[in-house]
């Protein structure tokens, strides 16, 4: 094994955290923080290095996650096949790769037989969410989100809200049918100033918007916005006779179901190249928001034998639009803040039009990009909108100088609390080290209410920095000692008697959210969901979770040493030590979490030690599969453990195991107990493609 150094290790983790905070802001808050396209752009990077370095794939690395995490508020619902998500080309040259790719996979499974023939379903790439809908003779009986590509939330009381989708089809068939629910354009714009006026937060994109409302608990939010929705694939096409992607769609308008309008067919992947270049520029005129196309192989028999990837199916590939742009004026710079204290350079613009909104701020990241661009304020700037969605400064048009231009300013002091700043060594940030600024706490409140964390709904950022600025907030701890100040609250201006109770109610009540939502929500280095969920898994609360060694936390499979340092050293800081004991004495305790999805799994109760060594399989892959299921799985041997799974070459264990009276099961026996219990199975995602579950599915 080649030697990894540790400047890799570390770049990897940077990835992991950079890209998982994007996607928690972007699947959870449905609030992005960078274009599609940035963190397309980082994902590739992610993919290269771990081509490079396949032992340091874990399967919590963004490249083998789907979409974002399930929320509890609804059921969930493991899907009959797995919803993927989808491979992205970003360029003529890539498409052609993937035909190539294409019909190499199928020469080599038939060799001897004749070229395979296929041509393609093209169709527009809508960005909205995936849904699965299942009708029972006929009628509607579950919709089900993508989720995290396994299990998915039940959002039927929303869907059925839907006035496209008929609660009974033309037909009395049963059939699980999927397609993309989104947020018509012409609506976008009303709805987001609608939600302004009523002093809430505009949703980013129609996609977010669409997103936040399917996830809803309230019916009848949903059925007041107009969302809508278009069906393009039949689970199980053969069932109903249908061999062609044209075909399905043919049989789903039968069927009374509403289709994409904008597809074509195409014979060649150079006749579909044509076509993308064709509806590049009229894709401003639909009425559905459009990231790009989807290409996919036409002829469904070659689906399965082309299969997929973790993450995506290799029969498809999705090409994204390179972003638009537009040159505007740089008017001024400012800087906002983050939680951790980090100053974020905001460009001011003159405002533009750039796909459809509005555009007067963008975010300029850090100082070295400002120096990267070579900026000046009044300089004529390019800016794009990548993906579609946040507005980035790309380039300045130097040429068009002005004497005018002046030196971008560097503040010394921070604009909200007024503090020296300093100068981060690695990356140049500046950073506001005062544990006391406004800002900071404005801005940790904020990310403590939002959706993904204790969701406490009406407390935003605006009246995070409000009840910060009015100095009712000064500490965390506070927040929870609103309660005392309900009348002084009333009296500000804007602050209704009955908004403010509410307020107050939803504070009080998320003093018992889940544990995994409140280690979230302290913004903890290295904890975000994926860690918290299983870090909350396996401690109850706050106080064993603060007796965790280091060493302990690393033995955890997905944590680096140096995540499992900075959660140690979180828990072991005198203030932050000091903050869980203030929230205690103000009736702060978190709900136990039980570990999501194992319940009634088919290992429930069940004790495992692993030895040797497992074909296709790490024993880490091995346990991730286990617990899944509801085993535990443990490293020492007792009388107590149930069984010992014995790879080849398996040691000493086996021989105590024999001793003890444990029962000892080979892979095999294993697998055998699996396909004895196959409706209760559940395969983790990351695993779906390993040999040792394909050996189960096979024999389904
Ligand atoms: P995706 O855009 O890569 O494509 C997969 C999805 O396309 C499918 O699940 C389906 O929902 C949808 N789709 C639309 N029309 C379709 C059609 N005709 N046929 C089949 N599928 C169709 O989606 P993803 O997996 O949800 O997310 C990955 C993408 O999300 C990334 O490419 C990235 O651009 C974006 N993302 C952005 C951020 C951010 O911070 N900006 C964060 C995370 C993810």
């Amino acid at each position: 094994m080649h030697e990894i150094p540790e400047s890799v290790v570390k770049y990897i983790e940077e990835l992991h955290d950079l890209l998982n905070s994007y996607a928690r802001a972007y699947y959870v808050l449905d609030a992005p923080l960078v274009s599609d396209e940035e963190y397309d752009a980082l994902l590739r990077e992610l993919v290269q290095i771990e081509e490079l370095y396949p032992e340091l794939v874990t399967p919590d690395s963004p490249t083998q996650k789907i979409g974002g995490e399930i929320r509890k508020e609804f059921p969930s619902v493991v899907h009959s096949a797995p919803m993927l998500s989808l491979n992205n080309a970003y360029s003529e040259g890539e498409l052609r790769d993937f035909e190539e790719r294409v019909s190499r996979i199928l020469a080599e499974s038939s060799p001897g037989l004749s070229k395979p023939q296929f041509d393609y379903h093209v169709e527009a790439k809508v960005d909205g969410l995936a849904v699965s809908v299942t009708y029972e003779r006929g009628v509607f009986a579950r919709g089900v989100t993508r989720g995290d590509g396994t299990t998915g939330e039940d959002v039927s009381h929303n869907i059925r809200t839907i006035r496209s989708l008929p609660l009974k089809l033309a037909e009395p068939v049963d059939i699980e049918v999927r397609g993309e629910i989104f947020f018509p354009i012409s609506d976008f714009e009303r709805f987001n100033r609608s939600l302004e006026d009523a002093g809430e937060k505009p949703f980013a994109n129609p996609r977010n918007a669409a997103a936040g409302t399917i996830r809803q608990q309230d019916s009848t939010i949903a059925a007041a916005r107009p969302l809508d929705m278009f069906l393009y694939q039949v689970v199980e096409p053969a069932a109903h006779g249908l061999d062609t992607q044209t075909g399905c769609f043919e049989f789903l308008k039968r069927l009374g179901l509403r289709t994409n309008p904008k597809v074509a067919q195409c014979g060649s992947i150079s006749s579909v190249i044509e076509l993308l270049a064709s509806w590049a520029d009229k894709r401003t005129t639909l009425d559905f928001p459009v990231d790009g196309a989807v290409i996919k192989v036409n002829q469904l028999s070659l689906w399965e034998t082309l299969g997929s990837t973790a993450k995506a199916p290799r029969a498809m590939i999705a090409y994204k639009w390179a972003a638009e742009a537009i040159t505007t004026q740089l008017l001024d710079v400012e800087y906002g803040i983050s939680r951790n204290g980090i100053l974020t350079p905001v460009a001011v613009l003159k405002p533009v039009s750039l796909a459809g909104s509005t555009v007067k701020r963008a975010t300029l990241h850090n100082l070295d990009e400002i120096e990267r661009l070579g900026l000046m304020i009044n300089d004529t700037v390019r800016l794009e909108k990548g993906g579609d969605v946040i507005p980035k400064v790309v380039g300045v048009l130097s040429d068009l100088r002005k004497d005018d231009a002046s030196p971008v300013p560097v503040p010394e002091r921070c604009p909200h609390c007024g503090s020296m700043l300093a100068r981060d060594e690695n990356s140049h940030n500046l950073r506001c080290i005062n544990q006391s600024c406004k800002g900071m706490l404005a801005e940790q409140i904020a990310f403590m209410a939002a959706r993904g964390c204790l969701d406490i709904e009406g407390l935003g950022e605006k009246i995070s920095w409000r009840l910060v600025d009015e100095g009712f907030v000064k500490s965390i701890p506070d927040l929870f000692r609103l309660a005392d100040r309900k009348d002084e609250l009333i009296e500000l201006d804007g602050f209704a008697e009955v908004s403010v109770e509410k307020l107050l109610a939803r504070i009080e009540a998320v003093k018992t959210s889940s544990f995994t939502r409140w280690l979230v929500s302290l913004g903890i280095t290295g904890i975000g969901q994926s860690a918290a969920t299983e870090l909350a898994s396996r401690y109850p609360g706050f106080e064993d979770l603060s007796s965790a060694t280091p060493e302990e936390l690393s033995a955890i499979y997905g944590f680096g040493e140096i995540m499992a340092q900075s959660i140690a050293d979180w828990f072991s800081d005198e203030a932050n030590r000091g903050l869980l004991y203030e929230l205690k004495t103000l009736g702060v305790k978190p709900e136990p979490s039980k570990t999501p999805g194992n319940e009634g799994g088919i290992f429930e109760g069940k004790s495992f030690v692993l030895t040797g060594a497992f074909p296709g399989l790490t024993r880490e892959q091995l346990k991730v599969f286990l617990t899944a299921n509801g085993g535990k799985v443990t490293s020492s041997l007792s009388g107590s453990t149930d069984y010992l799974i014995a790879g080849e070459s398996a040691g000493s264990k086996l021989v105590k195991a024999v001793g003890l009276g444990v029962e000892v099961l080979s892979p095999e026996a294993l697998v055998d107990m699996m396909r004895d219990n196959l409706d209760r199975v559940v395969i983790p995602t990351v695993l779906l493609d390993k040999a040792f579950f394909t050996k189960i599915k096979d024999h389904e």
